[in-house]
């Protein structure tokens, strides 16, 4: 019996190859076992079990169809071929299209249903499909995905590799990256699920399935994969759909199933790997030698029963002696001027991964539209108001880059957050806006809030003079930060509406200041610092002593002012998810302050920092119900304060700018140059915009959608790109003009004036 074993690399990040050796060598002493590799670099090679060694070129380098025929040749010999690398097992899928009774890999048709993310051959079985994207969607729709899972998501390829996107910023570097290293941008961003990993592995020959196992990750390496585990027999509610699944993919060779079980016992399907783990012979150890019964199946030759030497597997790192035949080679040069060597992905995986796409095989369509909505750039992705406010503006006389205030846009904004705080108050509480100034002090903003009947959030005097001069009376004013101080001379004579005090150190100085009458407010508390989030703001609470600190301070405050409470997190950086599980967090926090220092809570101000688009979405039923909570936990509050900023501001505005220049790169990437730069749109690394473009000409208006081109600003600064990965249209020229949207809040209020001599 001759079987020949792919994929012996053995760095931490293993492949299963030396494992199926070691529990074939056991139930099959006499068998001879070819290793097979594409770099002699991989340290299997050298694995005593192995009889012999079939070393190739790397990937990138072979002769497929040379190779194909040789692998025919072997397999009509008689022997028996065992993939460990998933490529590869794609790869001979197509070789194969009708398989062949020695090679114990799957077919093409049955890699398509086990495919990532979507896994459309897992229906029947207990589990579910973590929710996922596909990166093909807008720019918009992405940010919107990772808002909605609370930035606890996962960026992956279409083979191997996943990273973990904790901001914009991470996102678009990381598919620049992994777009380019496996030459495809169909790569899929998929909610994290907390709990424990737990994988179940089988083996099949056409179709029937010969046994299985269940493996719990114990230990774990760096990267998350196994180093010591506990192996049990597979429940019944898995095996018996499993058993029907591998029956209607006709299923030859072993496979398995990744899933996490989170902590209400749901199992969720990550991933189903076309061939054995690398963890393999801790299955053997445990008496289910799979390898084994994989070949048993595939030959009719009896294996020698191996029994079991416990349930638990751990792993070492072993020295072994090195073939003498395979001496090792050279490291390889040092990088010039760098640190370090490049030993990465030795045997050219990436470079057949692009191979194969350019053979573009019917084995292996990402299919990134699965549970993740694809949609498709055009117009009505861009509002109806940015459209009509935009339309109204004379483009020729527009001296760019220039800030478009959008009317109706700003109005209609304002009207609904005002209808909405009506709407969700109720005969105890009263539910007001207060917009955030800072955000954008445009006198515009400003005044649309004042007439829609909002208070004015200030961070300095400066700011609540600035208020003072669009029209707002001091009594509708709300004091908040750690600056309150910074041109005190501004502070108004009469009392402001409430004062927020930053810190214990800010409380005493406000106390000072209220009974000298340097400061006259209605209300005055305390905004807290949020637990388990780090933020520099606020009273911290999460430790007694702190705590005890907070209370002591609160009984100072003058009992003629009401006592209110403040805190602050941006959900468009936390998730809309965590926001919620803050908020509800607070109420209780806010209950042991107001029975320990005993001050009645009158006035809870939850803060700003929601994304647009999340305060608007079906989210008023979410407030009501909020509303509910502060009457539960905080019967005596009669105000709820809600702080928007880029909520209402983002939206208002739009950044006009000039093409200047298109560079085109034949088959690559398109460069073009544009008079707008980062000094104008400096929230480029933390949000998408979306974009219009106006052909010169007709003066049509289009919206821009993904594709290969860069959009590059006037600075001479390398990291001034303000768009990537975005498509014109053809007839786009120099001298058109693109808007981009959704610059009303920190874009226009932090942009800078930079390279204008
Ligand atoms: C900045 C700020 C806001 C508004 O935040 P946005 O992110 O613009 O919505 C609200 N309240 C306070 C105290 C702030 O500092």
């Amino acid at each position: 019996m001759k079987i020949y074993i792919s994929g012996l690399y053995s760095g931490t990040n293993p492949q299963p190859g030396v494992g199926i050796a070691r529990s074939l060598r056991m139930a099959y002493p006499e068998s001879t076992l070819i290793g097979v590799e594409y770099s002699n670099r991989c340290s299997g090679i050298h694995w005593q079990d192995f009889n012999d060694i079939w070393l190739h070129r790397p990937w990138d380098e072979l002769n497929l169809p040379a190779y194909a025929e040789q692998i025919r040749e072997v397999l009509d010999s008689g022997a028996l071929w065992i993939s460990g690398v998933d490529l590869e097992v794609i790869w001979l899928s197509d070789i194969f299209p009708e398989g062949h009774p020695n090679l114990l890999t799957p077919s093409s048709n049955a890699l398509q249903k086990v495919a990532k993310p979507a896994i459309t051959g897992h229906i029947g079985l207990p589990v579910k499909i973590p929710t996922f994207v596909s990166t093909e969607i807008s720019d918009w729709d992405l940010h919107a995905f990772c808002r909605q899972n609370d930035w606890k998501v996962w960026l992956k390829g279409p083979y191997y590799e996943a990273f973990r996107m904790r901001s914009w910023a991470d996102l678009q570097d990381s598919r620049t990256a992994l777009s380019r290293s496996w030459s495809t941008n169909d790569l899929f961003l998929q909610a994290h699920v907390t709990g424990y990993e737990e994988s179940v592995t089988l083996c099949a020959y056409k179709g029937e399935l010969l046994s299985c196992v269940q493996m719990r990750k114990r230990d774990l390496t760096e990267m998350s994969k196994t180093w010591a585990g506990d192996v049990s027999e597979v429940p019944e509610e898995i095996t018996v759909p499993l058993r029907k699944i591998i029956k209607e993919l006709n299923w030859s060779g072993g496979a398995e199933l990744e899933m996490v079980r989170d902590a209400d016992e749901n199992l969720w399907l990550l991933e189903c790997n076309p061939r054995f783990p690398a963890w393999i012979h801790g299955g053997t150890i445990a008496g289910h030698n799979l390898p084994a019964r994989l070949v048993e199946g595939a030959t009719g030759v009896k294996a020698l029963e191996s029994s079991s030497r416990g349930e638990e597997f751990t792993r070492v790192v072993l020295e072994i002696p090195v073939r003498k035949e395979f001496p090792l080679p050279p490291l390889p040069e040092p990088f010039g001027g760098g640190i370090g060597h490049s030993l990465k992905h030795p045997s050219g995986l990436l470079g057949f991964a692009n191979r194969l796409h350019g053979m573009s095989l019917s084995g292996h369509k990402a299919n990134g539209n699965g549970n993740g909505k694809l949609v498709k750039d055009d117009l009505r992705a861009i509002p109806s108001s940015f459209i009509e406010d935009i339309s109204g503006f004379d483009f020729p006389q527009i001296d760019t880059p220039s800030f478009l205030f959008l009317e109706k846009t700003t109005n209609e904004l304002f009207e609904r957050a005002t209808r909405t705080a009506a709407n969700l108050s109720t005969k105890d509480i009263t539910v007001t806006n207060a917009y955030s100034m800072k955000t954008n002090p445009d006198a515009r903003i400003v005044q649309t809030a004042y007439e829609s009947g909002f208070l004015a959030e200030a961070i300095s005097p400066l700011e609540v003079n600035k208020a003072l001069e669009v029209g707002f009376k001091p009594e509708q004013i709300i004091l908040n930060g750690p600056g309150k101080w910074w041109h005190k001379e501004y502070l108004p004579k009469t009392p402001i509406h409430a004062v927020f005090c930053d810190s214990t150190a800010d409380l005493t100085r406000v106390v000072e200041a209220l009974k000298t009458q340097e400061l006259k407010a209605k209300i005055a508390g305390v905004r807290l610092r949020t637990p388990n989030i780090t933020s520099r703001f606020g009273v911290p609470i999460d430790t007694p002593e702190l705590f005890n600190m907070l209370i002591d301070s609160i009984k100072t405050l003058p009992r003629d002012c009401a006592f209110g409470i403040h805190f602050h997190m941006a959900s468009s950086n936390v998730g809309v998810g965590q926001w919620w599980h803050l908020f509800e967090s607070m109420l209780r926090w806010c209950s042991s302050i107001e029975a320990l220092a005993e001050r009645r809570i009158e006035v809870l101000d939850v803060g700003g920092g929601w994304f647009p688009d999340d305060r608007q979405e079906d989210s008023d039923e979410r407030f009501a119900r909020a509303i509910e909570s502060v009457r539960e936990y905080l019967p005596h509050v009669t105000q709820v304060i809600s702080e928007p900023g880029k909520a209402l501001a983002q939206p208002s505005m739009a950044l006009a700018m000039r093409i200047l220049e298109i560079q085109d790169f034949p088959g690559e990437a398109k460069e073009v140059v544009v008079d707008g730069s980062i000094a104008e749109l400096p929230m480029y690394f933390f949000h998408p915009h979306r974009i219009l473009h106006q052909n010169g000409r007709t003066g049509i208006w289009k919206s821009v959608g993904r594709g290969r081109t860069h959009l590059l600003g006037r600075l001479c600064m390398e990291h001034d790109v303000v768009a990537s990965n975005i498509e014109l249209p053809t007839d786009a020229k120099a001298g058109d003009f693109l808007i981009f949207c959704d610059t009303g809040a920190y874009d226009r209020s932090m942009s800078y004036v930079f390279g204008r001599g």
